[in-house]
C-alpha cells in the first residue's frame, strides 16, 4: 500500500503478520517505509505517520519526492540496458568456457554484484551497466566458477584466474563503486 505524503511524498506501507508495532525505515530509493501490523488500517497508519513526522525528519535519510523520482528513472533505464546486455554476455563466456547455468536474474540489491545459487540461477546487479566492462567481465567469471565452487576457496580463486588473469585486481577495483542504483 501507497500513502501521498505532502512532506515525505510517496510512503511505502508493508503490512506483516510479524509486525508487533510500528517500524519506520528508508526504501532503497530513498522513501519512507512503514512496516505495521496487518490488521492496520489506512486511517491508523496514516495517524502513526503524523505522530512520528519530527523523529522521521531527523532520524531517517529520505530523500525529496523529486529525488525518488529521478532514481526511479535511473533504475528504468539502468534495469533496460542490463536486459539488453548481461544476459548475453553471460551466455557468450558460459559457452566460451564450457559452462552451464540455468537461469539468469538481474538484481537491484544494494549490497552484492552477483550470486550464484545451488539451483545455478546466476544473478547479477544491473548496477554493473555503471561499472567498466572489464569488470562486469570479472563480476561474470566470478559467477560462472561459482558453478563448479562454491565457496572461496583455492581451488575456486584458480578458475577465476583461468579465464581472468588479473582478477586480484579488478576484485579491488570494483571496490571503488557501489553496486546500489
Ligand atoms: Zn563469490
Amino acid at each position: 500500500m501507497i500513502i501521498e505524503d505532502k512532506e515525505f511524498g510517496e510512503v511505502i506501507v508493508r503490512k506483516s503478520p510479524l509486525s508487533r508495532g510500528v517500524r519506520f525505515t528508508v526504501s532503497t530509493s530513498g522513501r519512507l517505509t512503514m512496516s505495521v501490523p496487518t490488521y492496520t488500517s489506512t486511517f491508523l497508519a496514516k495517524r502513526f505517520l503524523n505522530s512520528n513526522r519530527e523523529i522521521i525528519r531527523e532520524k531517517l535519510p529520505l530523500k525529496d519526492p523529486k529525488e525518488q523520482r529521478a532514481r526511479d528513472y535511473q533504475k528504468k533505464i539502468l534495469m533496460k540496458k542490463a536486459r539488453e546486455y548481461l544476459p548475453y554476455r553471460l551466455e557468450y563466456y558460459a559457452k566460451l568456457y564450457g559452462y552451464s547455468y540455468e537461469k539468469c536474474r538481474l538484481t537491484h540489491a544494494n549490497t552484492r554484484w552477483g550470486s550464484c545459487s545451488s539451483n545455478r540461477t546466476i544473478s547479477l546487479n544491473i548496477g554493473l551497466m555503471k561499472v567498466p566492462e572489464v569488470l562486469r567481465d570479472y563480476v561474470i567469471l566470478h559467477e560462472l566458477a561459482h558453478l563448479n565452487h562454491m565457496d572461496h576457496s583455492k581451488d575456486f580463486w584458480a578458475e577465476v584466474g583461468l579465464h581472468d588473469k588479473n582478477y586480484k585486481n579488478h576484485e579491488k577495483k570494483l571496490k571503488m563503486f557501489n553496486p546500489g542504483v
